[in-house]
């Protein structure tokens, strides 16, 4: 495959090849010093300066424009070595054989063209051990830690070592003698240990400790790890052995150098030895036959990403068979026979370009971060919630700085730490405001020592009504899905000399076509007139009708579609059942489970307002902190007031017994996965409830069934590991109709059917 050909941006790739060698001089220099700098802040000081994938392009660049203009290859080119160097921190060794790095392909395409290129090469130059052993390839997955190299004499660990240049590395044995995972001496039979063994693999801390370490970095307000290859390669690289040890650290092999006497074909073969002798192996290599195989392997592992172990940045693939390895052979970088898949980024740095607070629905008021637009896993991001200003603390970020952003699949993107080598001294501290930014009262914590600051004016901040009213339209409220972020806004914000439509969302069931015909909102716009946005766009901002089309002069303005689905939505909404309309009010720590174990004890929301704090606090799934909420809620004249109206508006406010559902799931836990046909997933929570069954989202022992849907997940190998049943969706409308009876009828009726002769 040429470098064209391998360039994620094609349209560079040709312009390194049409470019005179001249012209790209400076660039190439450029390129080669700026990987240096990078290589040696990410292995040397464990603290990198870019993120991996701004890393991987102008790597890619560089090897673009080597490809097309071989003359300017300096001896200095990160493309011909190994990266990493050895510090002074730490004695220098030698590797009995060299230890290398991995080529990367970064989309399926390329992939496949290096799996072609490998089976042709392998045809060539090692045609007689093929016709012995067809071609099998090793999938690995691509541990993100770092690589290290023991060596063992006798069977017995006698040095271990980071890969540094790949010739020379640093001594770490005391350091890795910390890590349980690596045996001091091998198992088994001594007469099968070769006398000199060198075991490569990767340190890494597992997800979950690396989870607990950041917590409790930051809950000693120190600066969190940006991600687990820093810290593990941190621990590891420590000068006393005793933090090291402090540390979570793991290790899983995926190579052998030095291995005379060895008696093994392949690698895969190779990995049963070393896992007999006691040596950590990956639980998820397999060996696979064809492409479609590795497809879907990469798939696989692509969804259940962060699921594993331990986190992974890609999947390795790599011929299996020794004699093939051999015949292919190495570059001066990476072995010929493997090849790195990368997985699409998750983590990026972008420009933090201010902080600024949010005052959600309780009041609490939430610093986040505005970034430069920037796209990581799939979406842009933009903005991220830094939760309070002990973590902006703890995270040490400043307005202005580099940060590394992380937003793992489907994950909300998070700020992970500054990355302060980059700091020009223009960067500023972010200061919690004294006074609410929506309504201009003075901000507090709720009581002494929160951590919390809040807006204490409820009633009637903007902001905080906006919040309540996008929350009572949620859908775990009213569901109302006309009334979305934004119409919540256009709905509360007070567009001078204007009042907004709603004041209270007491009113939300009375609004008006009148009340909404000359609601505005801000909306930017793109043009030539002024501001740039980070594309180099011009941004200017405009006030444009919501809820009515603009109108002309021929044709007036009138509702939009929306807003005649919000008029519908509002109507149907006030048939929703009590415990909708409980979650709808915003009451601190009530939910959906505390309003419908509310609104089955109860009935009414009149016999819930009249109930004491003792009789609230004995209903299960109530308590005495949700009890005494609700007490200082119907306290509020106005929070009354709020019952009062939407019960004038003809919301019900009493349950009816619904007495033609037969509670046939009384006493069991049903858990739904996946996507069913005929319910969403609330609609299926809402049909187990009414027939007087639980619920649940974990699949455990107490489980009675799990019902699983369309791409169902873990939940359903978790059932049958626990051996709780497993229904599809007509088991479970069968569950419903008759409870485990009828299952039972079923399962029969359809063994007499399999019975019967065709
Ligand atoms: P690499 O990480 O792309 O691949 C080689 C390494 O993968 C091996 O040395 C080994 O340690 C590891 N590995 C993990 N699982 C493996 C398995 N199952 N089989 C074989 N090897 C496995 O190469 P590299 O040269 O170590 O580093 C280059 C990468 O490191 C870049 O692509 C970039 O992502 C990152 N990097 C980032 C910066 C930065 O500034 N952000 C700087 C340098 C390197």
């Amino acid at each position: 495959m040429s470098a064209a050909q391998k360039s994620p941006d094609s349209a560079s790739s040709i312009e390194a090849e049409e470019t005179p060698p001249e012209q790209l001089r400076e660039e190439y220099d450029q390129l080669v010093e700026d990987v240096r700098r990078y290589r040696f802040a990410y292995y040397n000081d464990d603290a990198p300066l870019v993120s991996d994938a701004e890393f991987d392009r102008l790597f890619r660049r560089l090897e673009e424009i080597e490809a097309h203009h071989p003359e300017l290859i300096s001896n200095d080119s990160p493309t011909q070595e190994v990266g990493g160097e050895v510090s002074s921190v730490f004695a220098a060794v030698e590797h009995l054989s060299r230890m290398y790095s991995l080529e990367d392909v970064f989309s399926l395409d390329e992939l496949k063209a290096w799996l072609e290129r490998t089976g042709v090469n392998a045809e060539k130059f090692a045609g007689a051990a093929l016709a012995k052993n067809p071609l099998r390839w090793l999938a690995e997955l691509k541990i993100d830690g770092l690589a290290v190299n023991l060596l063992y004499r006798d069977g017995a660990l006698v040095r271990a070592a980071t890969r540094g240049d790949g010739t020379t590395g640093e001594d770490i044995t005391h350091n890795l003698l910390t890590i349980e995972a690596i045996p001091r001496r091998l198992e088994g039979d001594p007469g099968s240990i070769p006398a000199e063994l060198e075991i490569r693999g990767e340190v890494f801390i597992a997800s979950e400790d690396f989870a607990a370490l950041n917590e409790e970095k930051i809950a000693q307000g120190k600066a969190p790890f940006a991600n687990p290859r820093n810290a593990a390669a941190g621990s590891l690289r420590q000068k006393d052995p005793a933090q090291t040890a402090l540390r979570k650290l793991s290790m899983l092999v995926h190579g052998i150098g030095t291995r005379e006497g060895l008696v093994a074909q392949s690698q895969s073969e190779a990995y049963e030895l070393l896992r007999s002798w006691g040596l950590p192996t990956s639980p998820y290599a397999e060996v696979l036959t064809d492409e479609q195989q590795i497809f879907e392997y990469i798939a696989r592992f692509g969804e259940q990403r962060h699921d594993l172990l331990h986190e992974i940045d890609g999947i390795v693939i790599k011929v299996d068979d020794f004699a093939t390895q051999s015949a292919l052979g190495y570059t001066s970088r990476v072995p010929r026979w493997a090849v790195a898949y990368k997985y699409p980024p998750e983590e990026v740095n972008t420009k933090l370009l201010d902080i600024r607070v949010n005052v959600g629905r309780t009041g609490r008021v939430t610093p986040y971060g505005v970034m430069e637009p920037i796209k990581v896993a799939g979406s842009t991001v933009e903005m991220a919630t830094l939760h309070n200003q002990d973590v902006v603390k703890a995270k040490g970020v400043l307005i202005g700085d580099t940060v590394v952003l992380r937003k793992a699949g489907d994950v909300i993107p998070e700020i992970v730490a500054p990355v302060a080598a980059l700091r020009d001294g223009s960067e500023r501290e972010f200061v919690m405001p004294a006074h609410c930014p929506f309504c201009g009262t003075a901000l507090a914590p709720a009581k002494e020592g929160d951590v919390d600051i809040r807006c204490p004016n409820a009633r009637s901040c903007p902001a905080q009504l906006r919040e309540r009213v996008f929350h009572l339209a949620s859908r775990g409220a009213f569901d109302i899905e006309a009334l979305g972020w934004e119409a919540a806004l256009a709905l509360t914000q007070p567009d001078e000399p204007v009042e907004p439509p709603l004041r209270n969302e007491a009113q939300i069931f009375t609004l008006t076509a009148q009340d909404l015909a000359s609601v505005r909102i801000e909306r930017e716009k793109r043009g030539k007139e002024r501001g740039k946005d980070s594309q180099g766009s011009a941004v200017t901002t405009e006030l444009v009708p919501y809820f009515y089309t603009k109108g002309t002069a021929k044709k007036p303005s009138e509702p939009t579609a929306n807003t005649l689905k919000l008029f519908r939505e509002l109507e149907k909404a006030k048939q929703q059942p009590l415990w909708r309309v409980l979650v709808a009010l915003s009451i601190r720590h009530v939910g959906p489970t505390a309003s419908r174990a509310l609104a089955t004890a109860f009935g009414s929301m009149a016999a819930i307002q009249a109930a004491t704090e003792e009789e609230l606090a004995e209903v299960d799934g109530v308590g005495p902190t949700i009890a005494v909420a609700l007490i200082e809620w119907f306290a509020e004249d106005w929070h009354r007031e709020i019952v009062e109206a939407w019960a004038a508006a003809g919301v019900r406010m009493v349950d009816e017994q619904d007495e033609s559902t037969p509670r046939t799931l009384e006493g069991l836990t049903v858990v739904v996965t996946g996507s069913l046909q005929q319910y969403n997933r609330d609609q299926a929570k809402e049909a187990i409830i009414i027939r007087g069954g639980k619920a649940a989202g974990t699949v455990s022992k107490k489980t009675s069934y799990v019902v699983v849907g369309e791409s169902a997940g873990s939940k359903r190998d978790k059932a049958e590991q626990l051996g709780v049943p497993v229904l599809d969706e007509a088991g479970f409308e069968a569950l419903l109709a008759g409870g485990p009876e009828a299952l039972q009828e079923t399962a029969k009726e359809s063994e007499n059917q399999e019975k019967e002769p065709m």
